[in-house]
């Protein structure tokens, strides 16, 4: 069996499960946004190894908070994982995941990085999608919740992934626009606190030109990451923006087969990456346009007008 991988976030890790004693957390959850995505009473919660496992449909969440905590996350797994589904066009949003989804939440960083065996990885969250073809034979996302925004920032973030990965099939997705897509499920605080470091990479003059965000398919050096999150973000929520998310993935579907500058103006009406470079710098400079969506809040059902401000 031939295995590719698929690793969100630029850096997957190669280790499997490694059990730790932990002791129960006081994590925040998520259970303001649930809807009845998931039935509670097919959650199934044991304990092993020092670990609370919650198993639902599709995941099995490994963590060190108690019953309670471990039913919400899972049931907020869930639901979000059918929202992305929607919003990114899985082609079918009732078919289960198999295998299901291992998510491992790890109480610090130590222990995070010790699992990964990245020694002094300072990410929050992690994905890692092994396929075989195109079939999925295994997804696993750690966490550390010890972040205080672990359950909005870095659980969206990672399950995104995890989504994308399934849409594509294995298919390569442009580095910028998987971390972009990714931002987009992020808390509106952490996206502006995204945005403010990316003016003040502006002002120091260290961002990328479109043409190189574009070609970029490794985590860049730690100077230019603060540029490399923002303006993958910015890019990504202004595309969407201007049309709508199942357009903007026909755009990347498109770009292996044509160039970016043609893909760029038969799907967003720009001339190519330089003008497109042009026009994302002078929105930036102007908060009042430079507009997040929410589209996790507005569901499946945004479509937003084509932009008129120009390209
Ligand atoms: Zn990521």
């Amino acid at each position: 069996m031939e295995i590719s991988e698929n690793s969100g976030c630029s850096y997957g890790c190669g280790v499997w499960l490694v059990m730790l004693v932990m002791a129960g957390s006081a994590a925040p959850t998520l259970a303001e946004h649930r809807s009845n995505a998931s039935d509670p009473s097919t959650v199934k919660i044991t304990h092993t190894g020092g670990w609370c496992l919650a198993e639902s449909r599709n995941f099995r969440c490994w963590t060190c908070q108690n019953e309670t905590e471990a039913r919400n996350l899972i049931l907020d797994c869930e639901d979000l994982r059918s929202r992305l589904r929607v919003l990114w066009g899985s082609e079918s949003t009732e078919r289960d995941w198999t295998p299901r989804c291992e998510i491992v939440i790890h109480r610090t960083q130590s222990a995070y990085c010790s699992t990964l065996a990245r020694p002094g990885d300072s990410s929050v969250g992690s994905t890692r999608i092994q396929f075989d073809g195109e079939r999925i034979v295994s997804r696993r996302i750690d966490l550390r919740c010890d972040a205080p925004d672990w359950t909005t920032a870095a659980l969206p973030h990672e399950l995104t992934h995890a989504v994308l990965a399934e849409r594509f099939r294995g298919r390569p997705i442009p580095p910028w626009a998987d971390e972009g897509i990714a931002m987009l499920s992020e808390s509106a605080s952490k996206r502006e606190t995204r945005l403010a470091d990316l003016r003040h990479a502006l002002r120091h003059r260290s961002t990328y030109p479109i043409r190189d965000l574009i070609a970029v398919r490794q985590l860049p050096p730690l100077h230019l990451r603060d540029a490399y999150y923002g303006q993958s973000l910015v890019l990504t929520s202004w595309l969407v923006e201007r049309t709508s998310p199942k357009a903007f993935i026909q755009f990347l579907e498109a770009c292996p087969e044509t160039t970016v500058d043609g893909a760029l103006r038969k799907h967003f009406d720009f001339s190519g990456a330089d003008a497109l470079d042009q026009a994302w710098r002078q929105r930036i400079q102007n908060p009042e346009t430079m507009t997040q969506v929410d589209l996790l809040e507005r569901g499946s059902e945004v479509e937003v007008a084509s932009a008129t401000d120009g390209n």
